[in-house]
C-alpha cells in the first residue's frame, strides 16, 4: 500500500540566496517556455508530444542559455511537454486551446538536483547548492510536520515555489507499507524485452542486437523498390524471388536467436521465458515496422515450441509500465527512461532500458502467478544471477561485482 503527501515546507533561506533562488526559477521558466513554443509548433508544424524529442531539439541549447544543472533543464522540458500533450488532448476534443505559457515562479527538483534532509535542503542553482532549512510547526501531529518528521515517509520531488516574497517547497512523500513477507517459494524465470534496436534482451543481461536484421530490412526493401520501378513481368518474378530468399534469411537468423534464448533459460535453470503480449506489440513498440512485427511473432512462436522441447514454458504477461518501472525499487515513472537509458529517479539505478524492462517482463509474470495461484505468498525469483524478489527489490549474490 502507498501513501501519498505533500508537504508545503516554508524555506528558512541563507543571506543572499534569494538571488540565485530567482534566478534558478527564472530559467527554469525560461527552459519551459522555450520548450513549449519549440513543441506548440513542432518542427514541420506539427505538435510534438514526445519528450525525447524535444530534448534532443532542445537540451543543449537549453544548457548553454541557462546556467542550470542538466536534471534542471531536463524537467523544464518535461513540464512543457506535459503541458503541450495535455493542450494536444484539448485540441482533439475541439476544446479551445492555445500554447501552454509558464508564468508562476517554480522549479521542478528531484533527487538527482535536490538532497532532501528531515531539517534542511539542499538545492542545486546557476550559482551551485544551496542549503535552506525548514521552517516548521513544532505540533508532529499536523502537517507537514507530521510527514517531514516521519522517516517513514520518503521525498521524491519538490517543486520551489516563490509566494509573498517567501520560498515554499512542495514535496511529494511517499510512504509504503511493507506488506510483502520475505521469501517462501522459489522460481526462476528468464524476462525478454523485444525492440527495434535490440531485437531482444534477457533479464541474465544478454542482448541480441538488431543491426543485422535491420540491415537486410534495408537492403531488401531498397532491391524491391528498384525491381518494382522496372515493372516488368520478369522483374516482379525477380521480386517473388527475392522476398523468399530473404524470408529464409530473417527465418535462419530467427531460429538462431530462438535457440540461444532457450539456451540461456536451461543454463540459468529457468522454468518460465516471458514475453511481453505480443497483441499490443504495435502501441508498445511504436518504431516497429511491420516487419518487426511479423519478426517478434515469429521468434516468439520458436521460442515456443523449442523451449518446449526442454520442458521450459513461454508465456507472455501484460508489458504495462515495464518500460518505466525501476526493476530494482519498484519505482515507476516516465522520466525513469531516457531512450536507451534507465536510471532510477528514485533510487538511482542505472542500467540498460531494455534490460531494466526484461527484468520487469520476468517480475510481471511473478506477481501475476502469485496474485492467480499461490494465494498471496511471496515468490522469490533468481534474474541475473541475482535474486528478485516480488515487491521488485534486487538482491545480489555475494559473488556479484557491483
Ligand atoms: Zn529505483
Amino acid at each position: 500500500m502507498e501513501y501519498r503527501r505533500t508537504a508545503v515546507i516554508k524555506l528558512d533561506t541563507p543571506e543572499g540566496a534569494d538571488t540565485h533562488l530567482r534566478e534558478t526559477v527564472e530559467q527554469f521558466q525560461y527552459c519551459a517556455n522555450t520548450a513549449s513554443e519549440w513543441c506548440w509548433h513542432g518542427d514541420d508544424g506539427y505538435h510534438v508530444t514526445s519528450k525525447a524529442k524535444a530534448e534532443d531539439a532542445l537540451y543543449d541549447k537549453l544548457r548553454a542559455d541557462t546556467g542550470l544543472t542538466a536534471n534542471l533543464v531536463q524537467k523544464g522540458i518535461c513540464q512543457a511537454v506535459e503541458a503541450v500533450k495535455s493542450g494536444v488532448e484539448r485540441l482533439k476534443n475541439d476544446q479551445d486551446t492555445s500554447r501552454p505559457t509558464f508564468t508562476a515562479d517554480t522549479a521542478v527538483y528531484d533527487k538527482r538536483s535536490a538532497t532532501f534532509h528531515r531539517d534542511h535542503v539542499s538545492l542545486s542553482t546557476p550559482d551551485g547548492r544551496i542549503e535552506c532549512g525548514y521552517i516548521l510547526p513544532d505540533d508532529t501531529d499536523t502537517p507537514p510536520t507530521k510527514y517531514v518528521a516521519n522517516e517513514d515517509y520518503e521525498f521524491r520531488r519538490a517543486t520551489l515555489h516563490q509566494r509573498d516574497g517567501d520560498w515554499y517547497l512542495h514535496a511529494s512523500m511517499l510512504k509504503e507499507d511493507d506488506d510483502t513477507e520475505p521469501t517462501t517459494g522459489h522460481k526462476t524465470v528468464l524476462g525478454v524485452d523485444l525492440g527495434v534496436n535490440q531485437l531482444a534482451v534477457a533479464s541474465t543481461g544478454r542482448f541480441w542486437s538488431a543491426d543485422e536484421f535491420n540491415h537486410w530490412k534495408r537492403e531488401y526493401e531498397k532491391r524491391r523498390g528498384d525491381l518494382q520501378q522496372c515493372g516488368t513481368r520478369a522483374a516482379h518474378d525477380v521480386i517473388a524471388g527475392v522476398e523468399r530468399k530473404e524470408d529464409g534469411r530473417f527465418e535462419i537468423f530467427l531460429h538462431r536467436v530462438a535457440n540461444e534464448i532457450v539456451a540461456e533459460a536451461v543454463e540459468h535453470d529457468c522454468s518460465h521465458i516471458v514475453f511481453e503480449d505480443l497483441t499490443d506489440i504495435r502501441e508498445n513498440v511504436q518504431e516497429a515496422s511491420w516487419h518487426h512485427l511479423w519478426a517478434f511473432r515469429r521468434l516468439y512462436e520458436y521460442v515456443e515450441y523449442k523451449a518446449r522441447e526442454q520442458g521450459v514454458e513461454a508465456v507472455q504477461v501484460d508489458p504495462r509500465n515495464t518500460s518505466k518501472r525501476c526493476s530494482t525499487c519498484g519505482f515507476t515513472h516516465d522520466d525513469n527512461r531516457h531512450s536507451e537509458d534507465f536510471e532510477c529517479l528514485d533510487c538511482g539505478y542505472q542500467n540498460h532500458a531494455d534490460y531494466n524492462a526484461a527484468k520487469n517482463i520476468g517480475l510481471q509474470y511473478l506477481r501475476r502467478r502469485q496474485n492467480a495461484d499461490d494465494g498471496g505468498a511471496p515468490v522469490d525469483v533468481r534474474l541475473n544471477r541475482g535474486t528478485l524478489n516480488v515487491s521488485g527489490e534486487y538482491v545480489p549474490p555475494a559473488s556479484a561485482v557491483a
